[in-house]
């Protein structure tokens, strides 16, 4: 880091203010044109109100489209594909394809994010959340982490290796969802109906894994997402004929409800376990001590221990180490003199990947008991783990590394969905590996005063100078 700075201070001379150097998170040391470029981009598009309902996706697809023919891309590569959201709004996706030589005879690589976001209400932030605020060594706004800053490293490593003449040794394609927030049809299209524009090898997704800071703003690990568990919910649903409340029946919707509900709070669905949670639980035991240090160790070698997955299922990690499900919602009863005539939990579960919701809806039947609905809701897709692969974890090492030495690399399983769910329930095997790095405290996606930090939002775009250099650049 000392070296850094003296480069940075020599570099910018006396056109800096110094102060900006007492504190390692405070910035502003972007000097280059690529650098210069994102930073424009990134400020136009969180100007766009891309939440579902405000009509803007389609216009941010449209300028970034622009941006693509203006720095090179043939328009023909270019493509802003019109779809409806699931509430009938018009969106977009959008696909760029970076033509290489062919020379390494492989597949082409698949680039994505999102350009949606989750509504922000200008009243509830102390800033407006719809323009780009530099402050204390953070960028302000909607979207600068979840997924702005993501299409803005993309888009900009694009224009940046278009510009330096760069021609890739395999076709690279960035493909942008435009309702990942709230649907995924976009995404689904995508690599559906638009396979002939988007089928890869594999996919690298900007808006999962990534750097951990620790509190003092010290690279702690990175994560290499290869794998998310599938969401969905049941219903569970008892009927009974009621009644007048004066004259109990033996039989009572409400108490079989209840019963089954304590049933399924006792259940302890299989461990399951695969080579990435295997390598998350090897890796983390490293940097955790006692008890907890010894659970992942124990748990890494030997998945079937069970003193040690007894262990983790006290602790945050028991989704993890298998399928969790859990009551939160509940109604039941229609007056307060009558017998219930119907009592129903909904249930949310976390899927291990690789199992179909259809078998966790018959295990938790056979829990319950057969007086006792059980309902799916929606249409949850499961998604298998994506197979970890030497050419990608290496790629990413050195970009991690270059910037960051002797960070763990971990690859990891998230509890949470991204489109990279959709990509791999259509055989796309996915890696979560954005470019930046953020302390816990720090990082609010979908909450009020969304940051990131500056220095964060320009090393990201070495990061995915350096992965695409690895993986499509002549050796
Ligand atoms: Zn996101």
């Amino acid at each position: 880091m000392g070296s850094l700075k003296i480069f940075v201070v020599i570099a910018i001379g006396f056109m800096s203010n110094f102060s900006a150097f007492a504190n390692e998170s405070q910035s502003s040391f972007y000097t280059k044109i690529h650098e210069l470029q994102a930073l424009e981009i990134y400020r136009n598009l969180i100007a766009y109100r891309t939440a579902a309902g405000h009509g803007q996706v389609p216009l941010m697809a449209q300028y970034l489209a622009d941006q693509f023919i203006n720095g090179g891309f043939d328009e023909k590569d270019v493509n802003v594909l019109p779809f409806k959201s699931n509430k009938g709004e018009d969106i977009a996706g959008l696909v760029v394809r970076y033509r290489g030589d062919g020379s390494s005879n492989k597949k082409p690589i698949l680039l994505i994010g999102h350009m949606d976001i989750v509504d922000a209400l200008p009243d509830d932030w102390e800033k407006d959340p719809y323009k780009l605020i530099e402050e204390d060594g953070y960028f302000f706004g909607r979207g600068t982490l979840d997924n702005k800053m993501g299409i803005t490293s993309l888009t900009t490593t694009f224009l940046r290796l278009k510009a330096e003449n760069f021609t890739p040794t395999r076709d690279i394609i960035i493909a942008f969802s435009g309702d990942e927030e709230s649907g995924m049809v976009s995404t689904e299209l995508l690599v559906t109906q638009h396979r002939d524009l988007t089928d890869a090898e594999f996919a690298l997704n900007s808006d999962d894994g990534g750097g951990r800071l620790n509190s003092k703003h010290v690279p702690a690990s990175y994560w290499i997402s290869a794998a998310e568990k599938t969401y969905a919910s049941f219903d569970l649903t008892v009927r009974n004929p009621g009644g007048h409340s004066s004259t109990p029946r033996s039989d009572n919707a409400i108490y079989e409800l209840a019963d089954a509900l304590k049933k399924v709070q006792k259940y302890r669905f299989p461990v399951r376990y695969n080579e990435i949670t295997l390598n998350f639980f090897a890796a983390s035991a490293m940097s955790a001590s006692g008890d907890l240090g010894e659970a992942f160790m124990t748990f890494s070698k030997d998945p079937n221990n069970q003193k040690a997955s007894d262990y983790l299922y006290q602790t945050p990690y028991a989704g993890i180490t298998r399928t969790t499900c859990v009551a939160t919602m509940l109604s039941a009863g229609h007056a307060e003199n009558a017998l219930p005539q119907s009592a129903k939990a909904t249930i949310n579960c976390r899927i291990f990947p690789g199992i179909e919701p259809s078998s966790i809806k018959s295990e938790l039947q056979s829990i319950v008991g057969e007086k006792v609905e059980v309902e799916l809701l929606g249409n949850p897709k499961a998604s298998p783990a994506s197979k970890l692969r030497d050419d990608v974890t290496q790629a990413i090492t050195k970009a991690v590394h270059s910037r960051h030495p002797k960070v763990p690399i971990i690859p990891a399983m998230v509890p949470w969905g991204t489109d990279g769910k959709m990509l791999r329930a259509n055989g796309i095997p996915t890696y979560g590996v954005s470019g930046m790095f953020i302390r816990d405290e720090d990082a609010f996606p979908h909450g009020l005063n969304e940051r990131m930090p500056v220095k964060s939002f320009f090393s990201a775009l070495q990061h995915w100078y350096i992965i695409l250099h690895e993986l499509a650049g002549k050796k």
